[in-house]
């Protein structure tokens, strides 16, 4: 635990305790929040999200601009600054809560969950959770409407990354299955106190409205995509043995002897289909 005086976004000094296992770096630069808040595009009518508000770099600007910002905190030391902050503003709802575990299908209103997809979700996410956090929320696809996210810029990069690219691997074939992505810019470590030891990259995600190739079940997807990269040096023949027989990875249109990295999310999924039809192989 560190605690630094320096000041924070607000440009009021801040004496909180930064939390190494709460991921606290808390952004420092004015000119960075308003270039990740016009990303983020907020218009009065969304219902955001903000996932981690620290001591509200983002928040502050959110709250001018939408009618409903629900935030999601789990530092107790944090709750009572931000319920004080923002004790007059009717958008602002607290949830005390690890981000983890959150239902967030219990914020839609009545109204919202006629009309999909009305969630913005938005985070300079702790990063040693990061990973998990976006597996939860893709179980919630149906009701987000988009999601902008602060990450380490490597992880941006393995989310983005096409077939054939070294960082394309399986965090990009399953967040690609659910959502568009996109890499939006980069941020050094000098925007935020403490500064994290690596380059950090907002990233866009943007749920399917439909899915264009679909999995008969998610859990043989999930299976299937896991195995095909147990070993990124391994050819897809290999690393599904016992799984797959070769006539079956054929059948799928997918060249056995290829490596899961050269594979689309199209291959994965009727690589995963042929698996849940047929149970499985023993070659
Ligand atoms: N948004 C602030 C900023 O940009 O300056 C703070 C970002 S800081 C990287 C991450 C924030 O997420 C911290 O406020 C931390 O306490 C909070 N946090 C960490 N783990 C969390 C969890 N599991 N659930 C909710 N919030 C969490």
């Amino acid at each position: 635990m560190a605690k630094y005086t320096a000041k924070h976004a607000s440009g009021r000094p801040s004496t909180h305790k930064h939390k190494k296992q709460f991921g606290q770096n808390f952004l420092n630069n004015g000119r960075i929040i308003d270039q990740i808040v016009a990303s983020i595009r907020p218009q009065e009518n969304d219902h955001m999200v903000e996932i981690g508000p620290g001591e509200a770099a983002l928040t502050r600007p959110l709250i001018e601009r939408v009618k409903k910002l629900d935030i999601i905190e789990i530092d107790n030391d944090l709750i009572a600054p931000l319920k004080i902050q923002f004790a007059t503003k009717p958008a602002f709802n607290l949830h005390h809560t690890d981000a983890l575990k959150f239902d967030y299908g219990t914020l839609l209103s009545k109204t919202e969950s006629n009309d999909k997809q009305s969630l913005r979700i938005v985070g300079n996410l702790p990063y040693n959770i990061s990973s998990p956090l976006m597996f939860h929320l893709l179980t919630y696809a149906h009701c987000i409407q988009d999601m902008h996210f602060m990450l380490q810029k490597e992880v941006v990069d393995r989310i983005t990354a096409q077939p054939g690219i070294k960082a394309y691997g399986r965090l990009s074939v399953m967040l690609q299955y659910s959502c568009q992505t996109e890499s939006l810019f980069t941020v050094g470590p000098e925007n935020f106190t403490p500064p994290p030891k690596v380059e950090s990259a907002i990233v866009r995600l943007i749920p399917h409205a439909t899915l264009p190739f679909v999995a008969d079940d998610d859990k043989a997807f999930r299976d299937i995509v896991r195995q095909s990269f147990s070993q990124k040096r391994k050819t897809l023949r290999n690393n599904l043995k016992g799984w797959l027989s070769v006539e079956q990875i054929e059948a799928c249109d997918l060249e056995p002897a290829t490596r899961a990295e050269t594979i689309p999310v199209e291959g994965f999924v009727k690589l995963a289909n042929l698996y849940f039809q047929h149970g499985k192989f023993s070659s």
